[in-house]
């Protein structure tokens, strides 16, 4: 068994804590490579490095830091393939699905090349008689990204490139259930030419979420994962003083209105549902039509679609579904399946019953195309998140009860409404308390230079991430405000200055 070990001061590090764990392949259910799980010490050590990085990282020019970032951009272009295939590997997910999420992390390298401008700051002159102000945003230091399994390359990249670009120092502690991708992305960047200590990866567990949860170099903690950790990051992250950003899980539901083209409606969903077998904290995992004569016409052309889908290992290029993450989550997301047919819920598709024939693959972590009708918001198979394959019918007979359904979730990620009329459209995106809103499109996935994020449960701290959100999070603001001995003198002043 080869150990995937950390990347420290651009070096690759063999972990020496005696903790580890395997990492599998989810598409044959074999694993032949293990994470090395760090210790405090270990922790430590690359916070030590990534500190004293950042004096001379936090002053290089944000022109030069931009063009090492710029360098690190080409070769992600160049070499997507490659990243992909590790994605695959680890992840399960079919190979244009780990293309696309390459492509969507470096269009956040992209908008962090933009760094000269969008750090450009702002300057008043003459706030008083003779005297000028300007604000900037400076970096804050030694910051951490915490990050999840489903999105093994986009997620750190929703952070590390802004971060970066702004001056800070930066530990990626990676989903030690795939965790091969970052040490990947750690050389890129340093044959991209980022100096020795200014990105760190440290391979772990809770035990190393803590140490950099309780590390007083630590500035700021940047999260994406489940709901329940999310909660646990921000509430520690924040009694220790840092700045926290932690997004969480999600339950997001399409509203399919009587007006909608409803081929458009049915393909968006067999891709929003069963794209990346579902694990996608945006995947649409409730389908809401208004009124029944829309849920039957719905299933109707949904059945046919889910029963051809093509599921497989990544390595066979026509598959369009891949395996679940491990053993675990396969068998959970079955016990969904049981849970929703215990609560009176009606089995469509059964993904239950799926078998992978292929040679080699007989073990993988599969489960089908599930599509349940009947769900009622009292069933746990509408409350909980599923991350699997499943879709869920929650029939509705108006728009307003299918809004007070949304509303009544306790995530609130993202959303969609496909519809022809403008009112609907119009009413939904502004009312709805959701943070991603589609209009007839499926996944709204902001790009990178808006931000990304969503609302309730799905978020504990303030900013999203990337985008000028992300710039905001990663940077702190200073104001000078400067008066130089040519100009007017005032006679000592106990009162508040004002401009009178
Ligand atoms: P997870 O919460 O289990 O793990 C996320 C990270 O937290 C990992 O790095 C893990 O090592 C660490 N962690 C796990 N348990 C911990 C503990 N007890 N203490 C400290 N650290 C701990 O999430 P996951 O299963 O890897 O990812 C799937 C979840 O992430 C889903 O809920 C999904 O919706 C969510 N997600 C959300 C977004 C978003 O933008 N809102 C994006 C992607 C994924």
């Amino acid at each position: 068994m080869t150990q995937i070990g950390h990347f420290i001061s651009n070096q690759q590090q063999v972990g020496t804590s005696g903790r580890e764990q395997p990492v599998f392949n989810p598409a044959t259910g074999q694993s032949e490579n293990s994470v090395a799980l760090a210790s405090v010490e270990e922790v430590n050590t690359a916070v030590a490095a990534a500190k004293e990085a950042w004096p001379a990282w936090s002053k290089t020019p944000p022109l030069r830091r931009a063009r090492i970032l710029d360098k690190f951009k080409t070769i992600l272009w160049e070499r997507a393939d490659e990243l992909a295939e590790i994605i695959s590997s680890e992840h399960g997910k079919v190979h244009d699905d780990a293309v696309g999420e390459v492509t969507r992390g470096l269009e956040v390298v992209e908008f962090a090349v933009g760094a000269p401008t969008f750090l450009k700051g702002e300057f008043s002159e003459n706030v008083g008689s003779d005297v000028d102000s300007h604000s900037i945003r400076q970096s804050l230091g030694v910051v951490a990204g915490i990050t999840p399994f489903n999105f093994p390359a986009m997620v750190p990249m929703w952070m590390f490139p802004v971060a970066l670009a702004c001056g800070n120092t930066f530990i990626l502690k990676p989903s030690e259930r795939d965790p091969s991708a970052s040490l990947k992305m750690a050389e890129w960047l340093k044959e991209a030419g980022l100096p020795d200590g200014v990105f760190n990866v440290v391979q772990g567990d809770k035990e190393a979420v803590d140490a950099l949860l309780d590390h007083q170099d630590v500035k700021a903690i940047s999260f994406v994962g489940s709901t329940p950790i999310a909660q646990y990051i921000h509430q520690r992250g924040t009694a220790n003083g840092k700045r926290v950003q932690a997004l969480g899980g999600a339950k997001n539901h399409m509203v399919i209105m009587p007006d909608a083209d409803l081929d458009m409606a049915t393909n968006a969903l067999m891709g929003a549902a069963f794209g990346s077998a579902g694990e996608r904290c945006m995947a649409i995992s409730v389908a809401v039509p208004v009124t029944d004569q829309v849920a039957d016409a719905l299933i109707e052309k949904l059945v046919p679609k889910i029963e051809a889908l093509k599921i497989g290992p990544a390595t066979d290029k026509a598959s369009e579904m891949g395996p679940l993450i491990t053993k675990e989550h396969m068998e959970k997301v079955k016990g969904y399946i049981d849970s929703g047919e215990q609560e009176g819920a009606k089995i469509i598709t059964d993904g239950r019953s799926f078998r992978q024939e292929k040679q080699g693959y007989e073990n993988g972590f599969y489960v089908g195309g599930t599509l349940i009708d009947q769900v009622s918001p009292e069933m746990k198979i509408w409350k909980e998140e599923i991350f699997g394959p499943v879709l869920s019918i929650v029939r509705r007979q108006s728009y307003k009860d299918a809004v007070d359904l949304i509303h009544s979730c306790e995530y609130a990620n993202g959303t969609a409404v496909f519809t022809r009329d403008g009112d609907t459209a119009r009413a939904f995106s502004q009312d709805i308390e959701v943070g991603m809103v589609g209009v007839n499109v499926p996944i709204p996935v902001p790009m990178a230079f808006h931000s990304f994020g969503g609302w309730k449960a799905s978020i504990f701290g303030d900013h999203h991430m990337h985008g000028m959100e992300g710039v905001r999070f990663f940077t702190r603001i200073k104001t000078t405000t400067t008066r130089w001995p040519s100009g007017q003198r005032d006679d000592p002043q106990f009162s508040m200055p004002t401009l009178g």
